[in-house]
């Protein structure tokens, strides 16, 4: 199933976001997870890109992988970051011959330290253009691309990010999977203003599970979302007991979530980082319309 079938039009649509580990260890326990998460039955597995090292490939040799270890459907990310318009070609190429059916379109980060993303020379620049150019020369794919609840740090207002988001649907993404936020009505905001904007992709929202403080606070940070301070503050009662910090995290989950699926959402994606128990618990007690 392509991506753009997994949301929506009359089934509700659960799917996950893993990173490629680093070890053989890791890539043991992540499958374990997937074992555990694949009872919630999920309409789509993503994997997410990064470069340095194998890392690209990896992406590619997981999508493969998990989609026939599990019999789910899969989609592989790709970002713009380090790579010339040739070698993105050459990746789409390879996806393409590994038989992966969707791809999840973004720019990438700026390195460590930088605040502006410069393109490599004969590089693209925007997640826009890396739709574009799937479009035109592979359009077999189905795309995801990424949307900003809070506006993306580097835009200069809302309705900059939400032209940008608008270009990416207009070069052909199928489905919008929003950034992580902890208060609904950032969603329910940005939902409001997206279909205002003629934009009529499934909107998805991704969410992170507040189950450690300290990477919550972490994450958070880095991509510029908030952390209510009544969340945090009792997160952080229980410093120095995880266990009681996931309770805390499961309980707000669950709560928002509900909220969220009331409120008529095609379906949500959940940012895993690779375990299952978080995600899980939520999952158990959400009920969620399958
Ligand atoms: P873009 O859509 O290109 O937007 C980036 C910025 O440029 C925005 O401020 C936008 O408003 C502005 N902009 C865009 N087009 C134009 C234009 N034509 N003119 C002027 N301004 C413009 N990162 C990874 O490295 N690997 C991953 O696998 C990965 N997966 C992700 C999955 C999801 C669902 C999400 C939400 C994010 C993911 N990211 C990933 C993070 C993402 O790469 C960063 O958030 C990055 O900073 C922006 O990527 P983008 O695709 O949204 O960029």
């Amino acid at each position: 199933m392509k991506i753009g079938n997994a949301y929506g039009a009359g089934k509700f649509g659960l799917s996950y976001e893993i990173f490629p580990p680093k070890t053989e260890a890791g890539e043991e326990q992540l499958f374990l997870a997937i074992e555990e998460l694949m009872a919630f039955r999920p309409s789509l597995v993503t994997c997410t890109y990064r470069v340095g090292g194998s890392s690209r490939d990896k992406t590619l040799e997981l999508t493969v992988k998990i989609r026939e270890t599990f019999r789910v459907s899969t989609a592989a990310h790709l970002t713009c970051v380090g790579s010339t318009v040739e070698e993105i070609r050459k990746w789409l190429k390879r996806a393409t011959e590994l038989g992966i059916e969707s791809i999840v379109a973004l720019r990438g980060d700026p390195p460590k330290g930088e605040t502006v993303f410069k393109p490599v020379e004969g590089g693209l620049a925007h997640a826009g253009e890396l739709v574009a150019l799937i479009r035109q020369e592979f359009p077999h794919f189905g795309v995801g691309v990424a949307g900003y609840p809070e506006t993306h740090q580097e835009a200069p207002s809302p309705e900059a990010d939400l032209a940008n988001l608008r270009r990416k649907v207009g070069a052909g993404a199928d489905v919008v999977i929003t950034q992580h936020f902890y208060d609904n009505r950032d969603f329910f905001a940005f939902r409001e203003r997206y279909t205002a904007a003629g934009i009529s992709r499934p909107l998805v929202p991704g969410v992170l599970p507040p189950v450690g403080l300290d990477q919550t606070q972490r994450i958070t940070s880095l991509c510029g979302a908030k952390l209510p301070a009544s969340l945090a503050s009792e997160m952080e009662k229980h410093r120095d007991d995880p266990a009681a910090q996931m309770a805390v995290g499961v309980e707000y989950a669950v709560r928002q979530y509900r909220e969220l699926v009331r409120s008529g959402i095609p379906g949500i994606h959940f940012y895993v980082f690779n375990k299952a128990e978080a995600t899980c618990k939520i999952l158990e007690a959400l009920h969620l319309p399958r």
